[in-house]
């Protein structure tokens, strides 16, 4: 499966990466990151494929929440976090559903491939 190299969030080309071991800010090794000041999505291939895409997916929704100008709520784990990972659970199972393939394809628009 070929991965993303960047997605566009609000117009902005946040970049993705792909790499063993991804570290937080405090040093733990973690699933993934999102780095607002150098717009960069990090998704750790220490797991498994599906925990990747669900990883890529909850990194998303962190950028999303930072282009929608929601940095206060950011910087602060305990607040942002919750409703990150309830938005990851309730849209990863409809997004990476294959049989919605025709609903995101008229998303995007009837001139995508
Ligand atoms: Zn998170």
């Amino acid at each position: 499966m070929s991965r993303p190299s960047a997605v566009y969030v609000h117009g902005f080309k946040v970049k993705i990466k792909f790499k063993e071991i991804v570290l937080s800010d405090e040093g733990h090794a973690v699933s993934g990151t999102f780095d607002r000041a150098g717009s960069e999505i990090l998704v750790s291939t220490a797991f498994n494929e599906t925990h990747q895409r669900s990883t890529l997916l909850h990194e998303l929704i962190h950028a999303m929440q930072a282009y929608a100008n929601m940095q206060i709520a950011y910087t602060e784990n305990d607040v942002i976090e919750p409703p990150t990972y309830m938005l990851e659970r309730v849209l990863f199972p409809v997004f990476s559903d294959r049989r919605n393939r025709a609903f995101f394809t008229f998303l995007l628009g009837a001139e995508c491939e």
